[in-house]
């Protein structure tokens, strides 16, 4: 375990090296480690989060809770609202059950407009993403370049098993979502989140009247064949 924590914190410091650096977090198991690696070490990278403005208010909860046990030390970016009034307009409150379209397309006003906002003039961008979260991750590398964002993508907790999240989060005293006791081991936004049944993927239920491979909402595309990709993955997808 000690191994892992070292890989994941000498990820990070090459993240803070690369200044501006940022993390993005949505206040899942592994963003809180990272969380709590950012600000034990104090490391150079800034914190943020897209509020989507339907995240559970459990999420709302522990983001108070990361205020008083790690000070404000996050940035809240929210959906451009002119964007946001358009889409209601168009596709109704709840339109993202509709279709993919129309899924992807508040995904991409709610999450994926204020994400590039949240990157602008960023040289590297910290993740919580793991290989075993999903198929269309199977093939995540520890560093990769977004270069349709033209930076350095880092995701210290590439190779980490759920098990070592959890150890982690126990042995640290980090704070959780409280949804993760309610068998929701992936949250996103209320509506397009339910809890898991016993044996169902972890990512079963986010979207879950999807196909498992659309299931991701924009924020980490593929990257363009040929571009740079960490050893162990020569291509560079991970989609
Ligand atoms: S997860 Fe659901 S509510 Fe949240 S931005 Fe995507 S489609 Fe919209």
């Amino acid at each position: 375990m000690n191994a892992q924590i070292d890989s994941a914190l000498d990820l990070l410091r090459q993240a803070a090296d690369r200044e501006p650096a940022a993390f993005s977090t949505s206040f899942g198991a592994e963003d809180m480690v990272l969380l709590d690696l950012i600000r034990g070490h104090a490391l150079a990278i800034d914190i943020f989060t897209l509020d989507t403005g339907r995240l559970p208010e459990e999420t709302h909860t522990l983001m108070q809770r990361v205020e008083e046990r790690y000070g404000r030390c996050f940035r809240t970016w929210a959906p451009d609202a002119d964007a946001l009034q358009r889409l209601v307009a168009a596709n109704g409150i709840n339109g993202f059950y509709a279709s993919v379209e129309n899924r992807k397309a508040c995904c991409a006003v709610r999450k994926v407009e204020p994400l590039a906002r949240a990157l602008a003039g960023k040289r590297a961008w910290v993740t919580g993403m793991r290989v075993q979260q999903a198929v269309t991750r199977t093939r995540l590398p520890a560093q990769e370049f977004d270069a349709e964002r033209g930076l350095d993508k880092f995701n210290p907790l590439h190779d980490w098993t759920e098990a070592q999240v959890w150890n982690y989060i126990r042995t640290h005293d980090v704070p959780y979502n409280e949804l993760h006791d309610r068998f929701y081991p992936s949250i996103g936004c209320a509506p397009c989140t339910r809890a898991i049944a016993v044996g169902e993927d972890i990512r079963a239920g986010r979207w879950w009247w999807e196909n498992p491979e659309s299931k991701e909402c924009g924020l980490h595309r593929k990257p363009a064949a040929g571009q740079h990709a960490a050893a162990g993955n020569p291509t560079g997808e991970f989609a």
